[in-house]
């Protein structure tokens, strides 16, 4: 359940990109479109109908989506690293459970040797 709201947050981080077929404008939901009253963090979906382009008047229809121009390819994946050990691949998880204890029977040990 988790996972799905955390999807949705990544989408919202990196909203996509629209560029006008007609001029090459990018529409950019975190700018938003300050000229029409476009909030920013605006979606392209989220556009009144009526939106134009703010450079040659194209319709939205004229609009192509070209991803997300401010994430590099990855970024998501990379993001996904700061969520913790689920996100770990087996071979990580294994390592850091190995990790773990050798880490425990150090502490173990240290104790043992100083009582
Ligand atoms: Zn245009």
């Amino acid at each position: 359940m988790s996972d799905r709201a955390q999807e949705k947050t990544l989408a919202e981080l990196a909203p996509a990109c629209h560029e006008c077929g007609s001029c090459g404008y990018i529409y950019e939901p975190a700018k938003g479109d300050s000229k029409a009253g476009i909030e920013p963090n605006t979606l392209f979906e989220d556009l009144p109908e009526d939106w134009r382009c703010p450079v040659c008047k194209a319709r939205r229809s004229q609009f192509v989506n070209i991803g997300s121009s401010s994430a590099p390819s990855g970024f998501q994946q990379n993001l996904n690293y700061g969520f913790g050990v689920n996100n770990l691949t087996p071979g990580q998880k294994n390592l850091l459970i190995f990790g773990g204890l050798v880490v425990a029977f150090l502490i173990f040990m240290s104790f043992y040797t100083l009582g």
